[in-house]
């Protein structure tokens, strides 16, 4: 089996034997020939889904769902307009009226949202978490779907998702893992036992502050065929000009993902020293509760993410005046791509997420979260020295 790195360059298997192009082209065309005029029948992707119309089938799309297959270690992926568009279509085409989701508290703000809106369709959302006892209590026959985050938002906290998704086989619940923190490169959910693995690909996969996507892997054919008709009902699909951006960004996946986690490292130590932090949370710190878990875990050793967060000594103020004061880094949310981000959680992130929870989480007032970039390390922590007078 190729490694990542390898299937993040030619995992779409693209080859044109007409021209002897091995880049996926951007088809922009909304419409294609439709039946073919050569056998008076429809023309099929490779997978066998009807080629006619982009918001259900489109080539470019299709190069960069081999690529996001390959890297999940998958049968297959789809992709889409976003991560919530990809999470909104899971939800539609997996759950009925009656059904129960058990979703970390921990989860994107408006994925946990979401789920909680679909109290009026008759689905109940039970919150879990933080720790893994929590989880292995709440989920229980009956329950459909499990949402789980490999690394969390915005504590980056690493539970322990094979042991939750042995509970969820042995009772019958589905596991959706979101992925984008850790990306396949840290961990593959359906190597282990996950039924989707999701992704923003507006993170660390498109990788440059450029587009907005989304994918989910899975390896059952019929879950595929159903959540394509979700995609194909709802338009929720990947634009074909996104798909190429996403292929080009992927390709250099591994390199900007290794440089950004080492950057992380080093702030995260570098920001444990300063007098006018207060906690930083990032699983590479050897004191980190969740360090033993991360090297459990994670499929690169010594790699544990690219995010941070840190807490600053005087409250929400001094938060603010460090988010107006940062200069090379910006003041944005989102996070994976060339630029480094600083992100006051509670009105982004976590802005959806209860009060309460958010208290019993420990996400402050004067919490930031830190996205490192490719920026020169010594600059990045130049640019915080200055922020945190
Ligand atoms: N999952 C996680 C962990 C995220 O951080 C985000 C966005 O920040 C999403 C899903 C949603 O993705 P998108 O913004 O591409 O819709």
């Amino acid at each position: 089996m190729p490694k990542p790195s390898t299937d993040s360059v030619h995992g779409h298997d693209y080859y044109d034997v007409e021209t002897g192009s091995f880049r996926v082209p951007l088809y922009l065309s909304s419409v294609f020939e439709h039946p073919d005029r050569r056998t008076g029948e429809a023309r099929k992707s490779d997978r066998g889904f009807e080629q006619k119309y982009s918001r259900e089938e489109n080539p470019t799309v299709r190069g960069f769902e081999r690529v996001i297959a390959k890297l999940e270690n998958a049968k297959d992926s789809l992709a889409f307009s976003s991560g919530m568009g990809g999470i909104a279509s899971v939800y539609l085409s997996a759950l009925s009226s009656g059904d129960t989701i058990v979703i970390t508290k921990e989860s994107y703000g408006t994925t946990q949202d979401l789920a909680l809106n679909l109290a009026k369709f008759g689905v109940k959302t039970v919150l879990a978490g933080p720790g893994t006892a929590d989880f292995l209590e709440k989920i229980k026959r009956g329950v459909a779907l499990v949402i789980l985050e490999t690394i969390t938002n915005p504590l980056v906290r690493v539970v322990d998702i094979p042991a939750i998704t042995k509970r969820c086989q042995e009772v019958g619940a589905r596991v959706v893992v979101d992925n984008t923190f850790a990306t396949p490169l840290l961990y593959r959910p359906l190597d282990r036992g996950a039924w989707l693995s999701v992704q923003s690909v507006t993170k660390y996969i498109g990788g440059h502050n450029d587009l907005v996507g989304g994918a989910v892997a899975l390896n059952d054919h019929t879950d595929l065929v159903e959540l394509w008709d979700f995609r194909r009902r709802l338009g929720s699909i990947m634009g074909p000009f996104e798909a190429f951006l996403a292929l080009r960004g992927v390709a250099t996946l591994k390199v900007r993902f290794d440089a950004q986690c080492k950057s992380a490292l080093a702030v995260a130590e570098f920001l444990e020293d300063h007098p006018r932090v207060e906690a930083v949370y990032y699983p590479g710190l050897k004191d980190n509760p969740y360090h033993k878990t991360a090297n459990k875990l994670f499929l690169e050793k010594g790699v544990y993410g690219g995010v941070l967060s840190f807490k600053v000594k005087g409250g929400k103020a001094k938060a603010i005046d460090v988010l107006k004061r940062i200069g090379l880094i910006k003041p944005s949310p989102s996070l994976g791509g060339t630029e480094s981000l600083l992100n006051y959680p509670i009105t982004s992130a976590s802005k959806t997420i209860s009060p309460a929870v958010r208290r019993e989480l420990g996400i402050t007032e004067n919490l930031l979260r830190l996205s490192l970039g490719l920026e020169d390390v010594e600059d990045l922590k130049a640019d915080l020295e200055q922020a945190l007078v």
